[in-house]
């Protein structure tokens, strides 16, 4: 069985049709337009959106209604929009030689023992109706400061838009290891600031192993299922 995450789909092409105008308007923030900026774009967004899986084939005349929907367009497209300006804002040095070739050269340290983290992933919800939480600001923090992610398609603070329903996720940086096989608490706390809410924070420890080397590709059976974070209202 071969199943498919629909939202890369219509991700991929919102954002290329996004590139696409904004390069004929000729607007002085777009630095790069080559591939690989574009698929950091399509990462930035599909980080903020729940997947959708389907099997492959019989994908988009089922879930037609869901994809037609006017919210999710204007998610998807703002979101779009906010990733094109943060990956064009990004300093990449190897743009002037080489358009079709920005990507970041990594240093080596991928080869270094690392905590790898899993990727957290939870929803807000309002305490009195328990409907998911669609405008908030969660900020995840490790050892009393911000957590570092892994890369800049994903964000910390993360803003919530309606379309995602409440749901989050986080990929924290990994922090660097004496060598493989160490054992190490870490403490994170995901603090809550929603407009007419009481503001709120969740502690929780995370026990990790060091691996021989940084996890570096998203693995999906990697992901830490934080409980239901309730906030109620002033
Ligand atoms: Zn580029």
């Amino acid at each position: 069985m071969n199943v498919h995450n629909l939202m890369e789909d219509v991700v991929i092409k919102a954002v290329n049709t996004l590139y696409d105008r904004v390069k004929g308007e000729n607007v002085a923030w777009l630095t790069c337009d080559c591939e690989n900026c574009r698929l950091d774009t399509v990462s930035y967004v599909l980080n903020r959106i729940p997947p959708k899986y389907v099997v492959s084939g019989r994908g988009v005349t089922h879930n037609a209604e869901y994809l037609a929907s006017a919210q999710l367009q204007a998610d998807i497209d703002s979101l779009s929009l906010e990733g094109m300006r943060t990956v064009s804002s990004t300093k990449r040095p190897f743009h002037t030689e080489n358009r079709a070739d920005c990507e970041i050269q990594s240093d080596g340290a991928q080869s270094k023992p690392a905590f790898n983290f899993f990727t957290f992933t939870g929803v807000v919800l309002d305490g009195n109706t328990f409907e998911p939480v669609t405008s908030a600001k969660i900020t995840l923090k490790i050892d009393g400061k911000l957590a570092e992610m892994v890369d800049k398609t994903w964000s910390n603070p993360y803003t919530l838009v309606p379309s995602t329903k409440g749901v989050y996720s986080f990929w924290v940086k990994s922090i660097p290891a004496n060598e493989s096989g160490e054992r190490a608490y870490f403490n994170f706390s995901i603090e809550i600031e929603a407009e007419g809410y009481s503001e709120s924070v969740y502690h929780f420890e995370v026990p990790i192993m060091s691996e021989d080397k940084i996890r570096d590709t998203l693995d999906s059976t990697y992901t830490l299922k934080i409980k239901d974070l309730v906030i109620f209202k002033k």
